[in-house]
């Protein structure tokens, strides 16, 4: 039966149903294996007990500078507007700075990325204000600034600037994450939450930002609804793809499909505490970020992504990262970025390209810190290829 198909395809997340759908409209017959219950991979939300839309794998905010993939996508759902704003809540650990914002219970909220409206809450209005200015003139030209370069100036001010901010919003936050220090991981990685040189307070600066307005769920149903699209779940697709006899996109992960032959990729899964509280709000911002103190990282209330009105009810997560073990249930949810593992996952990605017919796509498939926009654009153009 398996036969009757053009192109097999391993997942039904970003990577599979973007592929799946984008071959099915080239007229490819495709089949679309799924090992979950349910389709759309760690974007997949759906409604708690209590009726609140959550996503069960943690917090997702569509955001993309890829105009194709937004264009694309928006076939599928219409956007509900939203620019997604994180603040750190840490212990005010200097209690004659007072900051430029409100603060509670011995504790003080600034945005992050860091800004110069952050800086201002850290040292206090007015050296908060002439700090900005120095940071302003020691990068004249840029909008942003890492971590990590940001540590590298030699002025003793600017260096004071970078101490604090490292302190107060990475080091042990990174630790909390990754179970190492900034300086030890992808420097990629912490690249992705800069300090930003302007009062900008988003989170994502990208042209296209949004949640889809029914949720990623439905927009996924959409995208799979098509005659030549056959999807089924609850199906480890390991041992069909033997069967297949045309190309193959594989999603999963790349060191299961070849039974560990050359040991474990490493990764990093996290424990999703989610809570309902019977109250309207929780929190004043989508995400909160624990930067200092606290076991979990962050603290997202998904009401704010949603937009969702269902008074008298909410619904948070707190999130926990862990090392992989691979234990039964264990999800991976991030590549750990270094050379050593990249070198142990070339030795899967040869082995992969022995077969010609075999197509490794996705976060896990390729290892790789990917963002749901980069994924759909590696699906979209893989499926040109094929077709
Ligand atoms: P997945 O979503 O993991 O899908 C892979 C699918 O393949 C899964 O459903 C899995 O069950 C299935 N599968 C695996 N093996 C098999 C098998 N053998 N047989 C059958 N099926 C199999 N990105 C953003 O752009 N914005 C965000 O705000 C954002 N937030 C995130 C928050 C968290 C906590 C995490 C972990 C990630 C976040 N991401 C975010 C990244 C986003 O989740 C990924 O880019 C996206 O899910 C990748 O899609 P994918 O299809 O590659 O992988
Ligand atoms: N990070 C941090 N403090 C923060 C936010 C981020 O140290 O308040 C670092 C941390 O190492 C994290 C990385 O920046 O893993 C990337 O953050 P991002 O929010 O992009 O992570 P994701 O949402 O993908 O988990």
């Amino acid at each position: 039966m398996e036969t009757n198909f053009d192109i097999w395809v391993a997942g039904a997340g970003f990577a599979g149903a973007v592929a799946a759908r984008a071959l099915a409209e080239r007229g490819k017959k495709v089949l679309v294996l799924e090992r979950r219950n349910h389709i759309g991979g760690n974007a997949y939300d759906c409604l708690s007990t209590t009726g609140v839309l959550i996503h069960q794998y943690g917090p997702h905010i569509f955001h993309t500078n890829d105009k194709k993939v937004f264009d694309w996508l928006s076939r599928f759902t219409q956007w509900r507007r939203y620019q997604h704003r994180v603040i750190a809540n840490v212990p005010r650990d200097n209690p004659e700075v007072v900051p430029a914002h409100k603060t509670t219970d011995g504790r003080f909220f600034f945005p992050v990325p860091f800004n110069l409206d952050s800086l201002r809450n850290a040292f206090g209005e007015r050296e908060g204000r002439r700090l900005g200015e120095k940071l302003l003139d020691a990068y004249p030209a840029q909008s942003q600034v890492t971590i990590l370069e940001l540590r590298q100036n030699p002025d003793p001010e600017i260096a004071a600037i970078a101490d604090y901010v490292y302190e107060h919003v990475f080091v042990h936050y990174t630790m909390k994450q990754w179970g190492q220090k900034p300086e030890e991981i992808d420097p990629n990685t912490t690249a992705r939450v800069p300090v930003r040189l302007s009062q900008d307070d988003r989170y994502f600066q990208d042209a296209y930002q949004g949640m889809p307005l029914e949720g990623y769920t439905k927009m996924f149903e959409r995208m799979l609804d098509h005659p030549n699209i056959e999807a089924r779940l609850s199906v480890d697709a390991r041992p069909v793809l033997k069967e297949a006899r045309g190309p193959v996109i594989y999603t999963g992960q790349a060191d299961e499909l070849f039974d560990f032959k050359f040991g474990p990729l490493p990764y990093r899964t996290l424990f999703f505490q989610f809570e309902t509280l019977f109250q309207d709000i929780y929190q004043t911002h989508g995400t909160v970020n624990y930067t200092v103190d606290q076991d979990f990282t962050r603290i997202t209330e998904f009401k704010h992504l949603t937009g969702q009105e269902i008074p008298g009810v909410t619904a948070i997560v707190k999130e926990y990262s862990r090392a992989y073990t691979g234990e039964e249930g264990e999800i991976p949810y991030y590549a750990i970025i270094n050379p050593e593992n990249n070198a142990l996952y070339a030795k899967y990605k040869a082995e992969a390209d022995k077969y010609p017919n075999l197509h490794l796509l996705g976060r896990l498939a390729e290892y790789k810190y990917y963002n749901m926009d980069a994924i759909a654009a590696r699906a979209l153009e893989l499926a040109e290829r094929l077709a």
